[in-house]
């Protein structure tokens, strides 16, 4: 009641909002040319009539001590101008994606803002709503193949879009950081401070505890052992604060353990190049495995060229292997020297379906035939077939080979399925044996064994919890602006660039095997000690 008398009193122009010293205005780190990056569209600003003009960034977690007298203004004013106010007269409560009045009375005074930032910022936000829920609507069609009917609640209520809107306000152009938070065990930072940062700068309040549980697949990561340079998945050390590679930063807003649910969170590349965000109703612990049994299934289906099950032909499965095929994250670490490594660190057996140098090949394939070379054959000859490039020796050695690749007609069928190596690299007479070997294994083997062991190939961050009741949209919603706002490359769904490939490219590099150097590889020496299954 108090705040809308305040608004009217004041409803005047704040004196001079923009002036000579705007140069001197806060910089944002991570937003580049304004005109030319989209996501200002996405960020919480100061009411204003005409779009795209005199539109400013409301700075909420910007602390007061780096802002110009003119933003301190702004800040001060800014709820206040006859713009501002005027709009505020006109919003439309209680309507679909809509505050009702009573929940911007309480949200401006648990803010201790004025009004019409509330009502004009849960205007832009029902606009951002429609535009991402059309986006994900069209990811659940074309790329999940689901009906769309699958929202149970196609609209955000009052109380759901008052959640939102406080988070919306809070994931600021740098940095989120909702010190407003007061459900599930946060607390309000200071009982003086609002929406905006005082003198303060965010500080870390919370971080994500281990739950000690001895099966957690966060506190135990699986095979880690495994690894020949462990590292945490979830690194609980640092699990207040999350930078994303575009430097965008997060502080975790309520306290978090392995067993949190409805969680938001991240994913990043050991390679420090690309990151993912994705949200769950369920647990950390829930999301990894689904992230793990499909980045490492396609891990193998990407080198071998086979399916993990391939007596399998049961349609969800199938289905299952459509959808997940085309998610750039799993693409991604399915082409990543850095993940690629990780996966063959523990699972050597599978380097045989990395391609070698054509130069590389060329010397493994001299020492496999001259190890070849019948016993009955003199030395010169010997000789004469390790310094010539084909001899009838080496014929007769690559035939034999061939012969034996087509002993087992299911073992040929999955050799010829293995992909072709990129330009300048091939694949080495030993490692076609191998390949062979690997082959007549993986088809002897039971018929729902898995041939490698899975370990996790992303670091993993909780970056912020929702409450309870939190509906699926809402969830999505929110999760949506951390992509825009983290310029995630692996995410499917890319509103600031309409497509995630024309706006970042393909996930990975087409030469995907140049940077993979065989730890043990010594030329014509097998690798077969380290091939057990
Ligand atoms: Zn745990
Ligand atoms: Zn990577």
């Amino acid at each position: 009641m108090d705040s809308s008398k305040n608004d009217l009193k004041q409803g005047k122009q704040p004196t001079k909002l923009v002036g000579a010293e705007e140069q001197h205005d806060y910089q944002p780190k991570t937003l580049g040319d304004k005109e030319k990056n989209g996501r200002f569209a996405y960020l919480p600003i100061f009411p204003v009539q005409i779009v795209g003009k005199n539109e400013y960034l409301l700075l909420a977690n910007v602390p007061v001590t780096c802002l110009t007298s003119n933003e301190i203004a702004r800040r001060e004013n800014g709820a206040y101008t006859s713009d501002a106010l005027m709009l505020m007269n006109m919003y439309e409560y209680g309507d679909i994606f809509s505050l009702s009045e009573e929940d911007v009375e309480k949200l401006a005074t648990h803010l201790k803002i004025g009004k019409s930032i509330i009502t004009f910022n849960a205007d832009r936000l029902r606009c951002i709503s429609c535009t991402l829920f059309a986006l994900h609507e069209s990811f659940r069609r074309n790329i999940l193949f689901k009906k769309d009917v699958a929202l149970k609640e196609p609209t955000l209520n009052s109380k759901q879009m008052a959640i939102a809107l406080e988070f919306y306000l809070q994931i600021d152009v740098d940095l989120f950081y909702m010190k407003t938070c007061s459900f599930r065990g946060a607390l309000h930072r200071s009982d003086l401070e609002g929406l905006f940062c005082s003198k303060d700068e965010p500080q870390a309040n919370y971080s994500m505890i281990p739950c000690q549980n001895p099966f957690c697949t966060c506190c135990h990561p699986v095979n880690n052992e495994k690894k020949t340079q462990p590292w945490p998945v979830v690194n609980f050390a640092s699990s207040s604060m999350h930078q994303f590679i575009n430097g965008y930063t997060t502080y975790l807003n309520c306290p978090a353990t392995c067993n949190t649910t409805n969680i938001i969170y991240t994913m990043t590349c050991p390679c420090g190049q690309y990151d993912y965000v994705d949200s769950t109703a369920e647990t950390l612990a829930d999301a990894m495995a689904y992230h793990r049994k499909h980045g490492n299934r396609i891990i193998h289906e990407t080198l071998t060229g086979s399916s993990i099950f391939p007596y399998m032909t049961h349609n969800s499965f199938e289905f299952e292997r459509k959808i997940t095929r085309k998610m750039r994250l799993y693409q991604h670490s399915a082409r990543c020297p850095i993940a690629l490594r990780l996966f063959l660190d523990c699972n050597p057996n599978y380097w045989c379906f990395i391609p070698l140098l054509v130069d590389e090949a060329g010397a493994e394939n001299k020492a496999y035939v001259q190890e070849r070379t019948p016993c009955s054959t003199s030395s010169n000859e010997a000789a004469a077939a390790a310094t010539t490039t084909t001899t009838n020796v080496e014929v007769n050695v690559v035939l034999d080979m061939v012969h034996r690749m087509h002993g087992n007609r299911k073992v040929a069928s999955c050799l010829q399925q293995v992909p072709l190596a990129p330009a300048k690299y091939v694949f080495s007479y030993d490692q076609r044996e191998q390949q062979r070997l690997f082959f007549e294994q993986f088809l002897a083997s039971d018929v729902d064994q898995r041939p490698y062991s899975v370990v996790d190939l992303y670091h993993v961050a909780i970056i912020a919890v929702l409450p309870d009741n939190c509906s699926i949209i809402l969830r999505y919603l929110i999760e949506t602006l951390f992509i825009i706002h983290g310029e995630t490359k692996l995410n499917m769904i890319c509103p600031i660039g309409g497509d995630p490939q024309q706006h970042y490219g393909y996930p990975y590099s087409l030469v995907w095997c140049k940077n993979l150097n065989r730890p043990y590889m010594i030329p014509g020496t097998s690798i077969q000690t380290d091939n057990n299954i």
